[in-house]
Parts: structure tokens; C-alpha cells; sequence
């Protein structure tokens, strides 16, 4: 019998990193040799550390660091916490680093980070000491010229405030750049928080141009209602667009009329779901990725758009604020049937991009306007999706395939020009 766990259904992380990069190689006609250099991580520590919790037992816990490549610049990628965190699973996201900051040309490696734990399950004292401790483990590889972390699943600002402490007490004195995503007051950047989406929707501006889909009165559909989903919504909705469906873990809500995002917001902020927010008809989150709308905004979780749904998905753009929320058989899928795929490594590379900024002005210890902040994502925003697409036609390729051409050019001319060592 086929199994019903979507879990167990999941494709192995790693084997899909590598096939897409396969993929990319092969329509690159990439010299085998790089293939071999690319294909695998260059760095991977694991650590196993103590932790001394309230109660006074001690703790061991498990945490990788990967670094894929960094011919073009330090390693760049987030540190997560999650009980199902593995080595296979940092070796693709770290890969997909490389990728995406190549893709938006800026100057770094791709990296990433993650702890086999379930923080929900400690105390706050005990997630410091954690974090603390882990970055000890891994401080032979991290530091501003070398490898510099930022939040991802389960970690947030906090956690980088205690990730720069920890390492400045290593060296004794203050070291801003290590880390990015950190609280304002601690060397962080302005807009950084609102980067991810607002970078998204630079990408969905020139894609509606480009597919003559005008934003006004467009109508959106959104799964996940956090950091990008809910401030995509804003963003989109101040473009004119109508935001017809929204969803949270516990479920979505639909008004073909559309939804206010600041009232969604704070209905959600009082009762802690979109769901019931009045005025609106209750969907699941399969139906909001099937709704009838021109674009659709997956920014929750991978795998969302599978064989399964992608025949009855009805949007004419899908922007993928989320990482891998398409599966490569949807993907497939949704090309044959003419819908525009905004990929991942694109979409959401606003993020990494306003923390490069952030890194640059920690440099420097000089701080920019947001002004001055959201006008360079713009620029760099564009020219990415402008490369992109002139690879997407020039190839004849759908525009993930681009990304990754453009993206795996890059890290291999880099990494041919500097040669092999010794
Ligand atoms: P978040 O935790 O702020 O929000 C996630 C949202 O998804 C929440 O509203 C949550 O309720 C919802 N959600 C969880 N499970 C769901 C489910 N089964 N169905 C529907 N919704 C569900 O996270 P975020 O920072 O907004 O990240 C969302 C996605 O964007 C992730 O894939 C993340 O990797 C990606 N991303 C985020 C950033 C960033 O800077 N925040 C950067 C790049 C990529």
C-alpha cells in the first residue's frame, strides 16, 4: 500500500540539490573535473557538545557546519534548529547557498548550519548556553572573512546577538560581522527584516512586466503567513494587487474580494491563526495553493506543489519566497502547462542580499539609510532577474534551470580561475 505520510513521501533533500545542479551542469556543458568539484560540500564539521540544562544533568547535542564552496567569497548561510536536522540535509542547503548568491552576484560562498534539536523543548537559558557552546565548536570555520551565519528555522536575532558575543569573547574585542540578521542596536541592518518579500516582489515587478500581467487588481494567493508571507501581502497589496487567499499552519482563509493584510495581521496577532478573520470562507492549505488567482506565493515549506497538485494549480506566476516548495516533478509540470516559475534561489534572495548589506556596513561601521538600503536590493534584484530570464530564452530552458545556469556559471569561473591548489 502506498504510504500516506508526506514525510516518508519526501525525496531525499540532497539527491534533488544534486540532480538540479546535474541538470544545470549537463545544459552548461560543464568540464567533468568542476562537476566533481561542485558536486560535493568542500567543508563539513560535526560537532557533538555538552550542555549543562537547568536541572543540573548534562546534555550531548549534534550540530553540523558545511561549507560547498567558497571560490567567490566567505561562506554565507543560515544556522538551524530542528530535531530532524542532518548532515544531508545542511550539505543541499548549503549547496543551494552557493547558488543563490551567486545567482544575485554577491560575493560569497555558500554555507549552512543546523542542531539536531527541538528548542521548544528547553528554556531560553538553556537555547544560550546551546548557542553559546555550538559556536565554540565551530569557530575553527566561522568569522567575518571566512564563513558568516544568519537566522534560519528556529534561530532569530537573539540567537545571532549571542553567536557575535560568543565569538567576540573568543577574541576580545567586538566582532560585528560575523554574524548577520542581529537586533539593530547590535550592529544589525535596517530592512533587513521586511528583505526577503520586499526582494520577492522586485522579482514579481519585473516578471508581470515582462509577461504583460499587470499587478493592479492581480489576484494573489499566499501559503504561510510569517516573516514573507504576511509582509509580501503588504508589499503587494500597496502595488495594487488583491489578496484573495492566505493561509497559516493551522489553515487559510479565501475572499475573492480580497483580504486587508494589516487587519489579517492583527487578527492573526489576537488570535494566533488567520483562520475565522471575518468575512472570509475557511480553505485547507492544499485548496490555497489550488485557488483560482494569477499569482501564487508559496512561503511556508519545501514540497508543497507536487505531481499531485501542480495540474490543478491555476496561477499564471508562482514566486517562491519559500526554499523548494516545488518538487522536480511539479516543476516539470507547471512548465508544460505555460505557468511562469519564479525560482527559489531568485525569488527569496532578497534576504541574503540585504545581509550582505548588513555585513558591508558592520565593515565599515557605517550605517546606511533604509532609503539607501532598499534602492541597492532594487538594483541588484533586477539585474538578477534580468539574467536570469536572457539565460531562460537564450537556452530555451524554463527560468529554474536558468537561475542554476547562471548561478553554477559563476561559482565555476571562480573556482577555474583560481585553479586547483597546489
Ligand atoms: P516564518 O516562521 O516567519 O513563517 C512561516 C509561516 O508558514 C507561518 O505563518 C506558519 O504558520 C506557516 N506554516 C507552517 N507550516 C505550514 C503549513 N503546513 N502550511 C501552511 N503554512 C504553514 O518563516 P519565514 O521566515 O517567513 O520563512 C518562510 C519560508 O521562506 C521558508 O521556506 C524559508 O526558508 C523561506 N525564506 C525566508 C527568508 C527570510 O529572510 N525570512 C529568506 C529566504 C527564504
Amino acid at each position: 500500500m502506498a504510504s500516506q505520510n508526506p514525510v516518508a513521501e519526501a525525496p531525499n533533500i540532497w539527491g534533488i540539490a544534486q540532480s538540479q545542479f546535474d541538470h544545470a551542469a549537463d545544459r552548461l556543458d560543464l568540464d567533468e573535473g568542476m562537476r566533481r568539484v561542485l558536486r560535493v560540500p568542500q567543508r563539513e564539521l560535526t560537532v557533538n557538545f555538552p550542555v549543562t540544562m537547568d536541572d543540573g544533568s548534562v546534555q550531548v547535542f549534534t550540530g553540523h557546519r558545511v561549507q560547498h564552496n567558497v571560490s567567490r567569497g566567505p561562506g554565507k548561510g543560515g544556522i538551524r534548529y530542528h530535531q530532524d536536522v542532518t548532515l544531508d540535509e545542511v550539505r543541499a542547503l548549503a549547496m543551494w547557498m552557493s547558488w543563490k548568491c551567486a545567482c544575485v552576484n554577491i560575493p560569497y560562498g555558500g554555507a549552512k548550519g543546523g542542531v539536531v534539536v527541538d528548542p521548544k523543548m528547553l528554556s531560553i537559558r538553556e537555547v544560550e548556553g546551546l548557542t553559546r557552546r555550538f559556536t565554540t565548536e565551530i569557530s575553527p570555520l566561522i568569522g567575518p572573512d571566512r564563513d558568516i551565519p544568519a537566522p534560519d528555522v528556529n534561530t532569530n536575532a537573539q540567537t545571532m546577538a549571542w553567536i557575535m558575543d560568543t565569538y567576540s569573547m573568543h577574541r576580545g574585542y567586538t566582532v560585528h560581522g560575523v554574524v548577520t540578521g542581529k537586533p539593530i542596536s547590535v550592529g544589525g541592518s535596517l530592512g533587513r527584516n521586511e528583505a526577503t518579500a520586499r526582494g520577492a516582489v522586485f522579482t514579481l515587478l519585473q516578471a508581470s512586466k515582462a509577461l504583460n500581467v499587470p499587478l493592479i487588481d492581480a489576484r494573489v494567493s499566499i501559503q504561510g503567513y510569517g516573516n514573507a508571507g504576511s509582509i509580501a501581502a503588504t508589499l503587494l497589496a500597496a502595488e495594487g494587487a488583491r489578496i484573495v487567499a492566505v493561509s497559516d499552519s493551522t489553515g487559510g482563509i479565501h475572499n475573492p474580494s480580497g483580504l486587508d493584510p494589516a487587519r489579517v495581521s492583527a487578527w492573526k496577532q489576537e488570535h494566533g491563526t488567520v483562520v475565522g478573520f471575518p468575512g472570509s470562507d475557511q480553505v485547507t492549505n492544499q485548496e490555497i495553493l489550488e485557488i483560482d488567482c494569477d499569482i501564487l506565493v508559496p512561503a511556508a515549506l519545501e514540497n508543497q506543489i507536487t505531481k499531485h497538485n501542480a495540474p490543478r494549480v491555476k496561477a499564471r506566476i508562482v514566486a517562491e519566497a519559500a526554499n523548494g516548495p516545488t518538487t522536480p516533478e511539479a516543476d516539470a509540470i507547471l512548465h508544460d502547462r505555460g505557468v511562469f516559475n519564479i525560482p527559489d534561489i531568485l525569488c527569496n534572495a532578497g534576504g541574503v542580499t540585504v545581509s550582505y548589506f548588513e555585513w558591508v556596513q558592520d565593515m565599515q561601521s557605517f550605517f546606511w539609510t533604509e532609503d539607501r538600503i532598499n534602492d541597492s536590493l532594487k538594483g541588484i534584484m533586477d539585474r538578477a532577474f534580468e539574467a536570469v530570464r536572457t539565460m531562460s530564452e537564450r537556452h530555451a530552458v524554463d527560468m529554474r534551470t536558468a537561475a542554476y545556469m547562471v548561478a553554477v556559471a559563476r561559482v565555476a569561473e571562480a573556482t577555474m580561475l583560481r585553479g586547483l591548489y597546489p
